[in-house]
């Protein structure tokens, strides 16, 4: 059953038919969050095809992520039956040039890869810079790859080809160098990178004008969502697509342009206006999305940037409640408030889905992951991997587990070429088999080289290879040995200099800073254990890695960057790490455009939420390992006092100033208590998480905290994070590790165990689940739990 089309107009505003049912030509709907614009586009295609007769095939509809496509596709079908609109192309510019090059790839002569191209992703990338560098003699060590990688993408994105890169430096020179045969290698590949498939797309609309009438000529309508994050490339797309019937209908708002990392540029507004001296410009006023809360606050919030069309926005749903303003004692506080208020309000009847977790970066998920892992409450992570899941947590968890147990293969397969330190597969399968000549493990052979290489029957067998191999299993034989006299952080910290970690995951850019910081996060949770060691850090680890713990489920709490937000919407919004430095982030801080992104990316939070705001934030948080005290957002300064209700301490400066948690007005439960006992079960060492009712022990923990900061923090690790030193500066060729073999299945369904704390249970099921296995097992003590066999202290009865 779906609507007809006048049934559905008759339930727009008037603004919001206007632009539905626009005349043919360019229209730009320029307006804010929640009033309708991605609504009005899906509706306009809809009429297109119904009312106007437009043959689906002949639209084009463009939107920002493969997700927001999906669900504009099923609102489609919705509204016309599902088989009315096949042949529409729907999809983001990306999915679009790839669908345009594979068929015009099979064109002889026309472009330089064949029709089944590979789409080389972001390692694929890197790695072909390398080589390209090394091809060049150029050092990798000091022209990073990823950072060269960024000015090619840079050049790509802005239609400048490598002649036409201005070379004003050495470092130019190399750029150009390394960028000319990075293209030659990817088209030696038969692939493409992310970048080209618009570039060439662009370039072959440009140098075949045929080519590009043909696609003209097929899409009468042009549609694009979140306009004001396109990029130079893909404004130049548009206009070329759009270039015979010039019927090209755009919708965005400048206020919510976020991705100016990429290249996105908002005045692509301006320019459309420009470009297109006769559009119909439409504004939307009326917000259906929030209560006339939120949108003043976020008004409030955005009104502070300069060099914007101040835009009035109204809702008819009311004032609705205040904003929740929070203030934790410290960052696993505010991950317990999330999730005890999201418990309690799921006792009162909310459902699961209704909530959404905001934070700027990452690594913020890490704590509220296992607060909700602790509560038992299923969550749903978008738009990255969980923590456990993210590769360079997997590298250091691997590091620690061999240092741990030298026998465990898998940990080691995963990371004895990681970072690329010249060990081949080849290498890796003589070393296998020298070990199983000698029936040791690989783990062992390596210890043996160590200590009396001449004497290792290993050194015969690798030939050419032992050099590197060498060269490793003396650092692991040092860690060995460092794990009785180190405490844990700064055994994490020696295997991260000596393997020269750092540089390679972290390249200076935004995603290579982004995997640093989960590497730092990692980091923090070794702190935590310095005093109970390894051994009850990966317990610990067996627990909370397993990547579906609890099954993933529509109907839960969605965990999501703010960057991941866009475009969507949640009756109840958190967004947490309200503090300077996070958000806006740090690195904002000296750019002034840089800082209107970040309050860009604020107001997009903000404007997610229907009903109920929460913003977060944490008086004193572990970074870097050791509490300190945090200043709290300047954004939170601009929202209105009189929209706000604050709960929670206040740490300011010097010693801790704390409201009761009881004077807080909010509802029957006590986040402070429950947390404060829910932690002290399952962390009972950590002075600062307590997060109690009562002044005097908050204070306490807060002086405690800060005083462990010389002897516990940085101080005492003997080197300095921001200069790996380099150990072993590997050179030749790079190999990706080989793949992990299968581990054997320990246990199996049915079976009895036994566990250090938690005593008897039964194993109700065993699988590999990533190279893991990886166990249920209801214990009579604590019901049922999964574990990591390897990890996990289990024995059979
Ligand atoms: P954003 O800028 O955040 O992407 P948007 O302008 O695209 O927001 P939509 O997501 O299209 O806004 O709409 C926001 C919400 O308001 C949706 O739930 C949508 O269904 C609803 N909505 C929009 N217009 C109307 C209307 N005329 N009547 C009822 N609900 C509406
Ligand atoms: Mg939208």
């Amino acid at each position: 059953v779906y609507f007809r089309a006048m049934d559905y107009l008759n339930l727009l505003n008037p603004q919001q038919r206007q632009a539905v049912t626009a005349a043919p030509g360019q229209t730009l709907v320029l307006a804010g969050p929640g009033s309708g614009k991605t609504r009005v586009l899906t509706q306009r295609i809809a009429y297109l095809i119904q009312s106007m007769g437009v043959r689906p095939y002949n639209i084009l509809a463009v939107t920002f992520t493969n997700k927001a496509a999906r669900e504009m596709g099923e609102r489609l079908d919705q509204l016309l039956g599902g088989a009315r609109a096949r042949g529409l192309w729907l999809g983001t510019f990306h999915a679009m040039c790839a669908r345009i090059l594979r068929t015009e790839a099979n064109n002889p002569g026309l472009l330089p890869f064949q029709s089944n191209f590979v789409i080389f992703d972001a390692d694929d990338q890197q790695n072909l810079v390398k080589r390209a560098l090394r091809e060049n003699n150029i050092d990798d060590k000091i022209n990073k790859p990823s950072a060269i990688h960024a000015r090619i993408s840079e050049a790509k994105n802005n239609l400048v080809s490598p002649d036409d890169l201005p070379v004003r430096s050495y470092r130019d020179e190399i750029v150009v160098k390394a960028f000319k045969r990075y293209n030659e290698l990817l088209q030696q590949n038969n692939a493409v990178d992310f970048d080209d498939l618009l570039l060439w797309v662009v370039r072959l609309f440009e140098e075949h004008p045929e080519i590009t009438e043909k696609y003209a000529r097929r899409f009468e309508y042009v549609l694009v969502d979140e306009f004001q994050d396109t990029n130079m490339v893909q404004y130049s797309l548009l206009k070329l697509i759009s270039s015979y019937h010039h019927n090209i209908f755009v919708v965005g708002d400048e206020d919510q342009s976020i991705y100016r990392w990429r290249g996105a540029d908002y005045r692509n507004m301006l320019r459309f206006e420009q470009d297109n001296p006769g559009c119909e410009k439409i504004l939307l006023e009326q917000n259906y999305r929030s209560t006339q809360t939120v949108l003043d606050a976020a008004r409030s919030v955005i009104d502070q940037n300069a060099n914007r069309t101040p835009k009035s926005l109204f809702s008819d749903r009311g004032r609705g409640e205040k904003i929740s303003l929070h203030e934790a004692v410290d960052d696993h506080a505010e991950a317990a408030y999330v999730v005890d208020t999201i418990q309690g309000l799921l006792r009162k009847g909310a459902l699961g889905g209704d909530f959404a977790v905001m934070y700027r970066t990452n690594a913020q998920s890490r704590l509220l992951e296992e607060a909700f892992l602790r509560a038992g409450l299923a969550y749903r992570l978008v738009g990255a991997q969980r923590f456990y899941g993210r590769r360079e947590v997997k590298d250091m968890i691997a590091f620690l587990r061999l240092v741990h147990n030298p026998d465990d293969e898998i940990s080691l397969q995963r990371i004895i070429a990681v970072p690329p330190r010249s060990i081949g597969e080849k290498t890796v399968n003589a070393l296998q088999f020298a070990a199983q000549k000698a029936g040791h493990s690989m783990g062992a052979m390596l210890l043996e080289l160590a200590e009396k290489a001449d004497e290792s029957p290993v050194w015969k067998e690798l030939g050419r290879g032992a050099g590197p191999i060498f060269d490793f299993a003396v650092l692991f034989s040092g860690w060995l040995k460092a794990k009785g006299e180190l405490d844990l952080p700064a055994l994490f910290d020696r295997i991260v200099t000596e393997t020269d970690y750092k540089p390679y995951i972290d390249d200076g850019t935004d995603e290579g800073k982004d995997r640093w910081d989960n590497v730092e996060e990692l980091r923090r949770l070794a702190f935590e254990y310095q005093n109970k060691g390894l051994v009850d850090f990966l317990e610990n680890l067996a627990l909370v890695s397993d990547q579906d713990t609890l099954p993933e489920q529509v109907n839960s709490p969605t965990l999501l960057t703010l960057h991941a937000a866009k475009g969507l919407e949640f009756p109840q919004v958190f967004i947490v790490g309200l503090d300077d430095g996070i958000l806006p982030h740090s690195r904002s801080r000296d750019d002034p455009e840089e800082m209107a992104e970040e309050r860009r990316l604020f107001y997009v939070g903000i404007t997610r939420a229907k009903d109920h705001l929460y913003l977060v934030r944490a008086g004193l948080r572990s970074t870097y390992g050791n509490p300190e005290y945090q200043v709290a957002s300047q954004f939170l300064d601009d929202i209105p006092e009189d929209l706000l209700v604050r709960s929670g301490g206040e740490v300011v400066g010097g010693p801790a100033r704390l409201k009761s948690w009881d004077d807080t007005g909010e509802d029957d439960y006590s986040y402070g208590r429950r947390s404060s006992s829910h932690y002290s079960n399952s962390r009972s060492n950590d002075v600062s998480r307590s997060n109690s009712s009562s002044n005097d022990v908050s204070r306490s923990s807060v002086s405690r905290s800060s005083g462990s900061r010389s002897s516990n923090g940085w101080g005492k690790t003997s080197y300095d994070w921001s200069q790996p030193r380099t150990v072993h500066a590997a050179s030749g060729r790079s190999t990706p590790p080989p793949p992990a073999p299968e581990p054997e299945q320990k246990f199996h369904d049915g079976q009895r165990v036994r566990h250090p704390s938690w005593g008897e249970g039964l194993v109700l099921s065993s699988r590999i689940l990533d190279g893991e296995e990886t166990l249920d097992v209801a214990f009579e003590s604590v019901g049922i739990k999964r574990l990591i066999a390897s990890l996990a202290k289990l024995e059979a009865i």
